[in-house]
């Protein structure tokens, strides 16, 4: 989302640290299940889309930071270091108006991973299938472009036809938890969790056991299963006591 009325102010703080949900766990719906999240970047990155704007937009951001450092030494303020120019200077301008969300949701999990001829990961990932989800993703998106009265919102490029390809930094299954081989790689009974089917004493513990997209962010979700199978090959859980 570009050029919002109100700031947006992203190049402070932490990358995540707000959500909101959206069915996902309140009102649970398997359809449109999803949250959404604030995406902080640093002063640096703000730098780089300042770069790329056409050179007669910068003067805006030019003609502040000159202001500011005029105003700041004829007040006697403190230059401190570069960091307040670095914010003043983009304070006005397209990255502070901008803001970067993530939204991430219950998919059909349908993707297929295959190695190519040349042994090259390559992913088969049909987004027709859960379009009911894409579409309120973007619907949110437009709804929180409109409250902050931003003039633009882009979903990113990929998503743009012809190409129609979803990103992911939640790369899951592969190795996926099952009753049986014959529609699962490792076990799910209690007594054998996380060892392959067929292999005795091998066990996969990691994002590949997760056998759906699992909504939120995933890492506590795998650490857990991770911990499941760990239980099971030691013969005990861990001693909260220690
Ligand atoms: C940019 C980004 C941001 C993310 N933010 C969040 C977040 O905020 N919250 C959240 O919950 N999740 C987040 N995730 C997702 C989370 O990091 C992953 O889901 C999680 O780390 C996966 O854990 P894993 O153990 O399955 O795999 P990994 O953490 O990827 O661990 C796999 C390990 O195996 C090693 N390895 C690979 N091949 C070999 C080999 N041949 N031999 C030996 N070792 C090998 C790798 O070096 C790596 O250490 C983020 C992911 C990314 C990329």
């Amino acid at each position: 989302m570009l050029g919002s009325k109100l700031p947006a102010d992203p190049n402070y703080g932490p990358v995540i640290t707000q959500r909101t949900d959206y069915n996902l766990f309140k009102d649970f719906d398997r359809e449109h299940a999803f949250m959404m999240q604030d995406a902080a970047y640093g002063n640096i990155l703000a730098w780089f889309a300042e770069g790329v704007k056409p050179g007669v937009l910068r003067l805006d951001a030019l003609k502040h930071f000159l202001r500011d450092l005029y105003s700041r030494l004829t007040t006697g303020k403190s230059l401190g270091s570069l960091g307040w120019a670095l914010d003043d200077l983009l304070n006005k301008d397209v990255s502070f108006h901008t803001c970067v969300l993530l939204c991430m949701g219950i998919d059909k999990s349908n993707g297929v991973m295959t190695l190519d001829g040349d042994h090259q990961l390559s992913i088969d990932w049909p987004y027709k299938d859960s379009l009911s989800l894409y579409r309120a993703i973007l619907e949110s998106g437009k709804q929180f472009s409109r409250s902050l009265e931003a003039s633009i919102f882009a979903p990113l490029p990929t998503w743009d036809l012809p190409i129609r390809n979803n990103v992911t930094v939640h790369a899951l299954g592969g190795c996926i938890l099952a009753n049986d081989s014959a529609v699962g790689v490792t076990s799910a009974d209690p007594k054998t969790f996380g060892q392959v089917f067929g292999y005795r004493d091998l066990y996969v513990a990691d994002g590949a056991i997760v056998p759906t997209a699992v909504g939120a962010n995933p890492t506590a979700t795998i650490a857990a299963l991770s911990e499941m199978v760990a239980e099971g090959i030691i013969g005990f859980a861990p001693d909260p006591g220690l």
